[in-house]
């Protein structure tokens, strides 16, 4: 997988992609991860990238020429493979960003984004070269260089082979539909707090349940619309109905 991420502050990713699962996704060859400054591909003599609203009002606009001109030299490496680019708008006005849209996208070969800031970008990048315009939240951040980190964190490490066997994604929060359970590693015992007795049991047929009901019992009590869209099984059914009477029990 290659991914282009265009901005006009690329010291921004110095940190975050020379460190961790990133550094070793790029260090085995599994992606290739450019940072391409926007401001080299304006043609004026002061490199300007941003300009006044038309119609008036406060902040600055993201110009379109250097942004389409740095999407297009991006596009000539998928060109040249054969492959479709997704190009990737981060604004707040898109689509909200899903484990499920990280899953999708970590199939790709060419993610290109585009970083706004100020006001965002000039609207004929939307009609030009975008593909596709994500949000990572219902909040406002000063550019979009955050939320393409977020979502290369998440998208690079379902790249297969990123993650080793122990640390495989399929039995996360979300990829399983609900939430993740509780988690222990030793000591068995701190500040009087102790490991539930049947994760030391090993019975893994009974460890199963346990996670499987602590995991139902976490997404009831915090996400509990994620149940209503789950696909759960008899045993869960059975699951959620001794949790119901449990949390009844410890209520009365
Ligand atoms: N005026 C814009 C609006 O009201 O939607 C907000 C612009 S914001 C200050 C500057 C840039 O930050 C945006 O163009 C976008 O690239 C990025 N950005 C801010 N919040 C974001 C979010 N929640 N998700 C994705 N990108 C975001």
């Amino acid at each position: 997988m290659r991914i282009d991420i265009l901005t006009i502050l690329p010291g921004m990713f110095v940190g975050p992609l020379e460190e961790g699962m990133i550094r070793k996704a790029r260090e085995m060859g599994l992606v290739e991860i450019n940072v391409v400054n926007i401001r080299d591909f304006t043609t004026d003599k002061h490199h300007v990238t941003d300009d006044y609203v038309f119609g008036g009002g406060p902040g600055m606009v993201m110009k379109a020429e250097p942004i389409i001109a740095a999407v297009e030299h991006s596009c000539r490496w998928s060109e040249g493979e054969g492959v479709n680019p997704r190009v990737i708008l981060l604004s707040p006005s898109g689509e909200v960003f899903t484990q499920e849209m990280a899953v999708s996208l970590s199939s790709e070969r060419h993610l290109v984004f585009i970083c706004g800031r100020y006001e965002g970008v000039d609207e004929r990048v939307r009609q030009t070269v975008m593909t596709d315009e994500v949000s990572i939240g219902d909040y406002v951040l000063t550019g979009g260089e955050l939320p393409a980190m977020v979502i290369t964190d998440a998208v690079v490490r379902l790249i297969p082979g990123v993650l080793n066997k122990e640390e495989a994604a399929e039995e996360e929060s979300f990829s399983m539909g609900i939430l993740e359970g509780p988690h222990y590693t030793r000591p068995r015992e701190f500040r009087g707090m102790y490991v539930p007795e049947v994760l030391v049991s090993g019975n893994h047929q009974l460890i199963a349940r346990w996670r499987r009901k602590e995991a139902l019992r976490r997404t009831w009590h915090r996400r509990p619309e994620m149940l209503r869209d789950a696909v759960l099984s008899p045993l869960d059914r059975k699951l959620l109905a001794e949790i119901w009477l449990e949390e009844g029990a410890a209520e009365n």
